[in-house]
């Protein structure tokens, strides 16, 4: 498997509102990812779910079926082995009541989280046939496929790494909104070694953690716009 063999599915947009971006409405994209590993197809998120009328107006969802999604690329449902969610808010994890019987990946405390209440639909997270694996920070799902904790957007989060022929690959999901945002990010970690000295900015510790991979591209769930090393 190559960089180039994991794609990026579109599963739908929405408009945040001005309250939100504290400017202009913005329109921004869900994504998900699958990765055709030897073991079998693995799935990075799975599209926004159906909401209340409140939550409904507020972001003013259009969704893309997540078996259209996988058509494009000539994959139905059944292929999917291995489901995983960066989180569980239901932009993320609008399709798993598709994976009745199947492993669905999440960190411990994000399900806990879920389960609370008053953070994601209920009935996205809990349904007949459920089957998460919770993990407890890292873990190697498959040879080469890790799972990483990157807190932030919510204490649970998750991102993807995986190592192909070619280089690796991280699916950051909503480690960061932008890849400008990873980017700032990822130049702050390296700030030392370019010679700057204090004052610096601050970075969360996981970000050196995903470069120790040293990624030939890192991706995002709400930006189409794609990281490259320097
Ligand atoms: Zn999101």
């Amino acid at each position: 498997m190559n960089v180039d063999d994991v794609r990026r599915l579109l599963l739908g947009t929405f408009v945040r509102p001005p309250e939100e971006t504290g400017g202009a409405p913005r329109v921004e994209a869900v994504f998900g990812y699958a990765v055709s590993h030897r073991d079998g197809l693995v799935l990075l998120d799975t599209g926004i779910g159906a909401a209340d009328e409140e939550t409904e107006a507020w972001y003013r969802p259009r969704r893309i079926a997540l078996e259209a999604a996988l058509k494009e690329h000539g994959w139905t449902l059944d292929d999917v082995s291995l489901v995983v969610n960066c989180h569980l808010h239901f932009d993320h994890c609008g399709g798993n009541p598709l994976f009745s019987g199947r492993p669905i990946v999440a960190q411990r405390r994000e399900v806990a989280t879920a389960r609370a209440g008053g953070y994601t639909f209920e009935n996205l997270v809990d349904f007949p046939g459920v089957s998460y694996e919770e993990l407890d920070g890292e873990a190697e799902l498959l040879p080469g496929v890790h799972c990483i904790p990157t807190p932030g957007h919510v204490e649970g989060h998750q991102s993807v790494v995986v190592e192909c022929n070619d280089g690796s690959l991280v699916l950051a999901g909503q480690s960061h909104d932008t890849a400008s945002a990873w980017s700032a990010d990822a130049l702050a970690a390296r700030a030392r070694e370019l010679g700057h000295g204090d004052p610096l900015p601050s970075y969360p510790e996981w970000v050196t953690k995903l470069l120790a991979f040293d990624p030939r591209r890192v991706v995002f769930a709400h930006d189409a716009a794609v990281w490259t090393p320097s």
